[in-house]
């Protein structure tokens, strides 16, 4: 890896982070609070939230075995996408090389950031070519965005070779593992020790059932987590959101229950798809979600939606001709779909 100092963007490097009053002080003795010019009435909500959400990080390091030290919390995981570009790319003058089909918020923070994206396909099987996204590298290269397993295309990429891309790149590797929690492989958050230059990305969003309160997580290095607390909001995660994850992290049982359950649905339902003469192909996924090549996917997409069922249609994404990608759901929508794709006539 290139020194972070040079990876990183010289006014950022060089910044000196606003500081609120709630990093000024910190001690826990104080019970008069004249600093942050806060209404002091309305309790529970009248208070500024804590900038780096300590006590939520604590439990977090417990629940995904990541020191509280190497945590970021954004406000999705949207927010930890454009913090790499805020933090390492300069605009007009650095790119960024990512797997191709794949999650679409990497290149569309490109565009508003100004950064060139180099998308690299993956194999006609979604496998990962590591030589063919490594030849796309140059000197102004300064992050590679892989996800695994990879939306939309539902498969976890081979190790081997993600390791190769972190290895070989000197710069910045992130590996989106938004859909991690429902693979047994190993997590790369637990391999930061062996790769300086890796981010990884969890979510809130997916098995943890709490798209609403939007809390995306970066694991990485001391030294890039501080990269992003200082280019953040001070205040980014509220004080709802953060109340919200501490009761959720609260029970695991239930978080497993779901993810036994979706996983069996999964199993009986790609099946089924697969089975029905309108579908040419159903993909191995290793996610909450499949994608599916069907006979005429826009038709289909349509006939569903006058159904009152939605699916992503992705049939004009490289690769995914004719493709739908669809989420598993309630043993009851799972029905509905599969009933509603038997009824269909061309
Ligand atoms: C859904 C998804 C996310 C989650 O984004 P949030 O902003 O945390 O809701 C991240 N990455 C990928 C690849 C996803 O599919």
């Amino acid at each position: 890896m290139k020194p972070l100092q040079e990876l990183t963007k010289q006014n950022i490097w060089k910044l000196t982070p606003y500081s609120c009053a709630r990093d000024e002080f910190k001690g826990r003795a104080a019970s008069v609070f004249l600093d942050a010019n806060e209404n002091p009435y309305n309790a529970n909500f009248n208070r500024y939230p804590d900038p780096l959400q300590e006590e939520l990080k604590a439990r977090l390091a417990e629940v995904k075995g990541v020191p509280a030290g190497r945590i970021f919390l954004g406000n999705g995981s949207d927010e930890a996408i454009d913090l790499v570009y805020r933090i390492f790319c300069e605009p007009r003058q650095d790119n960024v090389v990512a797997i191709a089909p794949t999650y679409g918020m990497y290149g569309v923070c490109a565009d508003i950031n100004d950064i060139e994206y180099r998308p690299v396909e993956l194999n006609a099987d979604f496998s990962l070519d590591a030589d063919r996204l490594l030849a796309a590298v140059d000197a102004h290269t300064k992050v590679i965005w892989i996800c695994s397993p990879n939306n939309p295309t539902g498969n976890a990429l081979d190790r081997k070779a993600i390791e190769r891309v972190l290895t070989e790149f000197q710069g910045i590797v992130v590996v989106d593992e938004a859909y991690s929690d429902f693979n047994d492989a190993r997590p790369f958050r637990l391999d930061l020790d062996r790769f300086p230059n890796l981010i990884v990305l969890n979510t809130f969003s997916k098995l943890w059932a709490s798209a609403a309160i939007r809390l995306g997580m970066a694991f990485a290095s001391e030294e890039i987590i501080a990269l992003f607390n200082k280019v953040k909001y001070p205040y980014n995660i509220n004080a709802l959101t953060q109340q919200q994850a501490m009761k959720m992290l609260a029970d695991l049982q239930q978080v497993q229950y779901w993810r036994a359950t979706l996983l069996r649905e999964r199993e009986q339902l790609l099946p089924a798809i697969a089975e029905l003469p309108i579908c040419k192909a159903v993909y191995p996924t290793d996610a909450n979600f499949f994608l599916a090549r069907m006979t005429d996917a826009d038709s289909i997409y349509h006939y569903l939606i006058d159904r009152g069922i939605v699916v992503r249609n992705r049939s004009r994404v490289q690769l995914c001709g004719n493709c739908l990608r669809i989420t598993i759901g309630t043993p009851q929508e799972n029905n509905a779909l599969l009933g509603a794709l038997r009824q269909y006539r061309s």
